[in-house]
């Protein structure tokens, strides 16, 4: 009877009992440089510097060098707007046959200064913000965070802030009830225990000299001023993005797991770079996208809608085709992370379709929530085309889907991937804490997640 079920059976192994020592040692060589990147990438912006910098030196070149269609083994990128990141390297096929795009997110949850962010309340200063993508509040309380962003200044110039990234620099934080006079706190929803206009960010102490008003204030913007050159003005064309400051570190007693800030979704943005980095010429054009905006619906010019995409594949095009016929004929893996199983919540999942830590990367046939709302659904063809390259380039994978029914859902890039007629399917990390200011992933699953880029890829 056995037998008969090894036949019949889909019978998935842990990814550990899959692998041999050379995929083990190559496994944790990957990691470390996915740790590295995550530690200098602490938002969007810095996740396009260090992937630009990364591809530079892998001999990628800005899109402007190019003329007419890409050639094969040509290497570019677009840097957009210092936000979003769009590389290619030319396949042996022209534009019209399809390009194999990878697409994954680099702005994650965060807490942004609000554009008057600055006041005084009991002789302490604070930071107003307004929280970015989707977080539980109270987990941005009491836990050390690093400002990191640009201020743009009247006469075009930008100034570039990180404060609390340096052992020598400060820190921040969001400061909590204590517990001995939270009894109406603890009586509250998790959604209501800390509202979204508490969440101010403690930023000095010290008034400033002299008598008068608001002179704390006064003294912590003295000190913008004198680290900056700015004044309060000034911080209403600024972004400054408030972040964990946790280390990014290895987990477990075995070192098994991989946990920091941002995870969602420069996880995958590392694979998907790390795969396309390694392409010399690939059958197909191979373009890698890291987008910005997934998080409040990949919005705005550096998201997923914009139109930089067009802009970007007309210019690969190189006149030698229409963009619309090029998309038609390509493929696309929509890079984002996945809810793994988590046995302390397992009410919320359905076991058999969920995602487990080291099963290796996790396939979505449909994102989106209640009835697939908002999902692409790719298709069977997809699916089982997706099943072959994962065989035949050795990618440990499996297939999954995010929580219970009706226990709520999510959506990725796919969608917008799809709606221009590409065909879509989504791959990429199961993650334990997601959206959280520390988030847990295993590096098995890491690392083939960057064997199935690189599979997509490689695909003839
Ligand atoms: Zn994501």
């Amino acid at each position: 009877m056995d037998e008969k079920k090894t036949e019949l059976f889909y019978q998935p192994k842990n990814g550990y009992d899959r692998i041999d020592t050379a995929e083990r040692l190559a496994l944790e060589e990957y990691c470390r440089g996915y740790m590295a990147y995550l530690d200098a990438a602490r938002t969007e912006r810095e996740a396009v510097t260090e992937a630009v910098k990364l591809a530079e030196a892998a001999g990628f070149a800005s899109l402007e060098s190019l003329e007419g269609p890409i050639r094969p083994g040509q290497k570019v990128y677009l840097n957009n707007r210092g936000k979003s990141l769009l590389l290619a390297v030319g396949g042996k096929k022209p534009m019209k046959d399809g390009f194999v795009v990878t697409a994954a997110h680099i702005d994650s949850p965060r807490l942004d200064l609000k554009q008057l962010p600055l006041f005084e309340d009991a002789e302490l200063g604070y930071f107003r913000t307004h929280y970015y993508g989707g977080i539980k509040k109270y987990q941005w309380t009491a836990i050390p965070l690093e400002i990191h962003g640009v201020v743009a200044l009247k006469d075009g110039s930008t100034v570039e802030v990180v404060i609390g990234r340096d052992p020598a620099d400060p820190q921040f934080v969001v400061t909590d009830l204590l517990p001995h006079l939270a009894a109406d706190q603890m009586q509250k929803t998790l959604a209501k225990g800390v509202e979204g206009e508490k969440l101010c960010i403690l930023a000095g102490s010290v008034p400033y000299a002299g008598e008068g008003a608001e002179r704390v204030k006064l003294a912590v913007m003295s000190l913008l001023n004198d680290r900056y050159g700015i004044t309060e003005e000034d911080l209403i064309s600024a972004e400054l993005e408030a972040v964990p400051a946790f280390d990014v570190r290895q987990l477990g007693l075995d070192r098994s797991m991989i946990g920091g800030y941002g995870q969602d979704d420069r996880v995958c943005a590392y694979a998907e770079l790390a795969a396309i980095l390694e392409q010399t010429e690939p059958e197909r054009t191979a373009v890698c996208i890291l987008a910005d905006k997934e998080e409040i619906g990949s919005v705005g010019v550096s998201g997923m809608r914009g139109q930089v995409f067009e802009r970007f594949i007309e210019a690969l095009c190189g006149g030698s085709c229409g963009v619309q016929e090029s998309f038609s004929a390509s493929f696309c893996v929509s890079a984002d992370v996945t809810a793994a199983f988590d046995p302390m919540y397992p009410e919320v999942s359905e076991r058999q379709n969920a995602a487990r830590l080291n099963y290796g990367v996790g396939l979505c046939k449909f994102t989106g929530s209640r009835g697939k709302s908002g999902a692409s659904d790719a298709s069977a063809e997809l699916v089982a085309y997706m099943r072959r390259i994962c065989a035949e380039a050795g990618v440990l994978w499996q297939m999954c889907e995010l929580g219970k029914v009706d226990q709520g859902g999510g959506g990725t890039v796919a969608g917008f991937m799809a709606d221009r007629d590409i065909d879509t399917i989504d791959a990429g990390v199961p993650v334990l804490s997601m959206h959280a200011p520390f988030e847990t992933t295993s590096k098995l699953d890491c690392y083939m997640t960057y064997k199935c880029m690189k599979a997509a890829y490689e695909a003839k």
